[in-house]
């Protein structure tokens, strides 16, 4: 489990499955998807990048955009859900511009980690997708989420691994060998781990605890 801060809206899963659907894709049926292979092999993010894409270009040749799509970030577009430790399906998902993973720390950027500015083309994206919760669509009242429907915001969500399980490495390897990151020596044997730290720490002076959590 992480959390995930994120720039975006929020959508009923409802709604975001009914656009999936007249995209050729699958329903996520509010299941939190996790995909190592972002964004590339990931076929929502893959197709929020391709529609965020040629809506910016239209906006470009009707000139009203800024007429550049080299400055967008394919790894920025993303679907994510709040998970709910299996027992039900979200109801809600937020689809992202901006958005990074958090396991146990890490420092907060703000001008670089939540930028101000919205991508050229994402909010005609954010329009097309809730032009699905029109009643003509089919979608039932009761799977929207009312006025919350493409809410803009900055959010905070707790999510299923989208960055994968994280374990210290002496817990699936605990013998080692571990290397040193600053010289050649390598650890094995008695807890390898422990020693490999000690060693940072009184040999390279690495200003550590014994053991760090991960940070990002
Ligand atoms: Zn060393």
């Amino acid at each position: 489990m992480s959390t995930t801060i994120l720039c975006g809206f929020k959508v009923s899963v409802a709604v975001l499955d009914a656009f999936l659907t007249a995209n050729g894709l699958d329903e996520t049926e509010g299941r939190p998807q996790y995909y190592p292979d972002h964004p590339d092999k990931d076929k929502i993010s893959a197709l929020l990048y391709k529609k965020i894409v040629s809506k910016a270009e239209a906006a470009a040749a009707g000139g009203s955009g800024s007429g550049s799509t080299a400055s967008i970030d394919k790894n920025k577009f993303r679907v994510m859900m709040p998970s709910t430790e299996g027992m039900q399906h979200s109801f809600v998902a937020y689809v992202t511009y901006a958005w990074f993973t958090v396991y146990a720390h890490r420092e907060l950027r703000v001008d670089e980690d939540l930028p101000a500015e919205i991508p050229t083309g994402f909010e005609e994206l954010r329009k097309e997708i809730l032009s699905f919760a029109d009643p003509s669509r089919g979608v039932p009242e009761s799977e929207k989420i009312g006025d919350e429907e493409g809410h803009m915001g900055l959010f905070v969500v707790y999510t299923y691994g989208y960055k994968g399980e994280y374990a210290p490495p002496w817990a699936y390897e605990r013998n080692g060998p571990f290397k040193c990151d600053q010289c050649d020596a390598v650890f094995t044997g008695m807890m390898p781990w422990d020693r490999r730290q000690e060693h940072r720490i009184e040999v390279h002076g690495v200003k550590e605890s014994r053991n760090p959590f991960p940070e990002g």
